[in-house]
């Protein structure tokens, strides 16, 4: 069986990118077109399409990052300050991205997100 291929072309890095299903993935997206694709998350970064400012992210829902002063962040992008662990903190349902890019940390492209 041949794998899904498509081509994407990314006006502003002025290249051309192959999507295609990773032998070794760890998440699914979903191109524009509809058609989704089983890649490796760091492979998103890689190739500078994890810019998802503005998009819905489940950082701080189903995942936390404590820092050595135990500092509560939503994920290592520290998107969100939650609180403190050993005062108290808040989980979020989801937080809107901030960043301009996603931090790199395979955990934190993994996340479940979603364009408004
Ligand atoms: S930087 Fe990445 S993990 Fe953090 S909120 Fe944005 S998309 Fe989510």
């Amino acid at each position: 069986m041949s794998q899904k291929l498509e081509i994407l072309f990314l006006p502003k890095e002025h290249k051309i990118l192959q999507f295609n299903n990773h032998s070794n993935y760890n998440c699914e997206i979903t191109a524009d077109s509809g058609e989704t694709y089983r890649v490796y998350a760091n492979w998103l970064h890689n190739n500078k399409l994890d810019n998802w400012k503005g998009w819905q992210c489940q950082a701080g829902a189903t995942r936390l990052m404590i820092d050595k002063n135990f500092n509560v962040y939503s994920g290592e992008c520290k998107n969100d300050h939650l609180g403190h662990a050993l005062e108290g903190f808040n989980m979020l349902n989801g937080t809107l991205c901030k960043q301009e890019t996603c931090s790199g940390c395979t955990d934190d492209l993994m996340l479940s997100k979603n364009e408004q």
